[in-house]
């Protein structure tokens, strides 16, 4: 048997404690490759096998001694923080069924590299590429998946992304709801990949901006989105999370009437009595997407994605469009504040829908409903749903025929004329009132009266701000696309602003259209508004002395890998050829300590760090983990050495260090 170099150990561990016949199934059955897959392997899996149970609860006890002799090398795991189960040394009692340790709270699934198979680009992110895949379980069942690859340029990952990266993973591993979208786990190869639940028809805003002869959504479907969207966020915020990058663009269709929430880079636990969480240092964030609050002092909470909700809600009805798109992110503040302007409403969008999108943008976060009384004010505000009883072909009014499905998005009792979407033909237009008959009673929402909220009332709301506390009178709307005051129609090229940091400067290069939301990779920079010198847009919160502007520095020229002099004392030595390592069983030991020593790297890197370190384990480890430190940060390698010098070689606790300080 000749065992795969990343696999002796688990030999040697099997060999030790008579049980060597198992490696093969558990290496090629369970997919067992690290001590630490072992997490995730059930009782019943080495059941399956034919691993009896005095034999696992041997393993178990052989897997404790053999982890706590190896320390923590699982850098990965570390700072996934209280997520991760790694380490957790759980002594079975003598006779329970759980002989190995149980993941809690842990990963759903360690997967392994060879097990996903990426295919077609679906999109791209701000940390990397999403692909569709194929999962292929240990039973050889196949499963469609998402796989999102950590961003690995020629400089590494860019920042903190490795860190926003694994935060995401860590949060959704532990999120479980039908509008939610689901991690299965996670792959530890190079690149970090997260398979996710496959959202086969992509994200909402793509849908929502797809030509003809695509058809528009339903005003009953987007209501129903935002049903299922509202019930998604008030289990976040249950959960006392953030999300802070509610748009559409972050909504997956898994089914034609399926919502899910997608894209938790930007999720972070609510903190504090106080509910909300304040942003360390300028990042980007969907500005025009964002409350005031987020946008003057970093400050998120439930409210403020209350708030994006009534943006999103904006994006749905508005076909998608960009909302504020062309206004510099300093106006968007200044608009929002001192004009108490409010984005217009959509022609699809009812009066009572408008009304609600007016209180999630109330001023004063306290003054917002919450995620669950929005399901309610929805249910209120629920278009009423029709059906055509004569055929309508009258000149100027919505075309449509006996037995059409209508929804009323305008009318009252009292009025003569209607306005409402034809299912069958999804135009929208005025109709006669006695055209269409309201469904009964006995059904839907879609049943509930005409009108709850009165035109004039409707009217009275637009554009203005009507929070309890708001004094707001009626002010002048934002103009309506095309006509914007006389602000340049100012565009990033490429960037998107939904991820643009409010601290950039107001006027930019013009470009055209809508920019792509898969572009958006725009990195903070902070620097003072043009219009506002004295209140800036954004500013750390009162407790946080705003921070001068720091630019990022340039990416430093990456060095050759591994381009230190061999030979460095103090570690043994073994004569590595240059045109390839020798199958000798030393070396093949080196290459197996070096690689059990540095989490993620692969067997190649570790051969090649032998090979530049003239075979030196100690130095080729370090120079591994010097690496790694890079790899993560903007920081140049001799900074990188001195802080894992500092922190004792441990790369975790230096990562950490430098994740703190992006
Ligand atoms: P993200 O990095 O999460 O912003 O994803 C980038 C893009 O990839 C999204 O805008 C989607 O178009 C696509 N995408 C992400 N996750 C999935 C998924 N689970 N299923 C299908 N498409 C996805």
């Amino acid at each position: 048997m000749l065992p795969e170099v990343g696999s002796l150990w688990l030999l040697r561990l099997l060999r030790d404690i008579q049980l060597a016949q198992f490696y093969r199934p558990i290496l090629e059955e369970l997919n067992v490759t690290r001590p630490e897959h072992f997490d995730f392997v059930r009782p019943e899996d080495l059941d399956g096998i034919g691993m009896g149970r005095p034999a696992q609860r041997r393993l178990a006890e052989a897997l404790k001694k053999h982890r706590s002799g190896l320390k923590s090398k699982n850098w990965v795991y570390k700072i996934l923080g209280g997520f991760a189960p790694e380490q957790k040394e759980t002594t079975p009692a003598p006779n329970s069924p759980r002989s190995l340790p149980e993941p809690e709270g842990g990963l759903k699934c360690l997967i392994p590299d060879g097990a996903v198979c990426r295919g077609e680009l679906l999109g791209s992110g701000c940390f990397g590429v999403v692909h569709r895949g194929l999962w292929t379980l240990p039973g050889g069942q196949s499963v469609p998946v998402a796989v999102k690859s950590l961003r690995v340029g020629p400089e590494g990952p860019v920042g903190t992304e490795l860190g926003d990266f694994l935060r995401e993973v860590s949060i959704m591993m532990n999120l479980e709801h039908p509008h939610v979208l689901r991690l299965h786990g996670l792959v530890l190869g190079q690149p970090l990949q997260m398979v996710m639940e496959l959202a086969p028809l992509g994200s909402l805003h793509a849908r929502l901006t797809a030509r003809a002869p695509t058809p528009p959504l339903p005003v009953a479907l987007l209501c129903l989105f935002l049903r299922q969207l509202a019930g998604a966020m008030a289990y976040l915020g249950a959960r006392g999370l953030v999300h802070r990058d509610l748009a559409t663009r972050n909504l997956l269709l898994a089914s034609p009437r399926t919502i899910k929430v997608a894209d938790f880079g930007l999720v972070r636990p609510l903190g504090g009595a106080r509910g909300r969480y304040v942003m360390g240092g300028p990042r980007p964030i969907p500005y025009a997407w964002c409350a005031p609050e987020s946008l003057r002092q970093g400050a998120f909470s439930s409210a403020s994605d209350v708030w994006m909700f009534g943006v999103t809600l904006w994006e749905m009805f508005s076909g998608g469009e960009e909302p504020w798109a062309g206004v510099p992110p300093y106006l968007i503040l200044q608009w929002l504040e001192q004009d108490q302007a409010r984005l217009p409403r959509p022609p699809l969008c009812s009066r009572a829908l408008y009304a609600l999108a007016l209180r999630c943008w109330a001023p004063h976060p306290a003054d917002r409903p919450s995620f669950s009384y929005l399901e309610e004010l929805l249910q209120e505000a629920w278009p009423p749903e029709g059906h055509c009883v004569r055929d309508v072909t009258e000149p100027g009014a919505l075309r449509m025929q006996t037995g059409d499905p209508i929804t009323i998005i305008e009318g009252s009792p009292d009025s003569a004329a209607w306005k409402g979407q034809n299912g069958r033909t999804f135009k929208v237009g005025s109709f006669p009132a006695s055209a269409v008959t309201l469904a009964d009673a006995g059904g839907s929402p879609a049943t509930r009266p005409v009108h709850r909220v009165s035109p004039a009332q409707g009217e009275r709301h637009q554009g203005s701000v009507d929070g309890d506390r708001g004094k707001a009178k009626l002010r002048d709307l934002p103009p309506a696309r095309g006509q914007r005051r006389n602000v340049p129609l100012q565009r990033m090229k490429v960037i998107s602003k939904s991820l643009e940091s409010v601290l950039s400067p107001g006027p930019r290069p013009t470009g055209g259209g809508s920019s792509p939301p898969e572009l958006r990779h725009a990195r903070a920079v902070p620097q003072g508004p043009p219009g506002l010198p004295s209140r800036p847009p954004f500013a750390s919160s009162p407790s946080q002395p705003s921070q001068p502007p720091r630019e990022r520095p340039p990416w430093p020229k990456r060095e050759p890998p591994h381009s230190h002099p061999s030979g460095a004392p103090g570690a043994s030595k073994v004569t590595v050829p240059a045109g390839g390592l020798l199958p000798d069983p030393e070396l093949q030991r080196r290459i197996v300590e070096v690689e059990l020593s540095v989490h993620g790297v692969t067997h190649q890197e570790c051969q090649a760090a032998l090979r530049a370190t003239g075979g030196d384990v100690v130095s080729a480890i370090r120079n591994l983990k010097v690496d790694q430190l890079f790899h993560l940060s903007s920081r140049s390698r001799a900074d990188c050495r001195r802080i894992l010098e500092h922190y004792q070689w441990d790369l975790s606790a230096a990562s950490r260090y430098i994740l703190a300080r992006p």
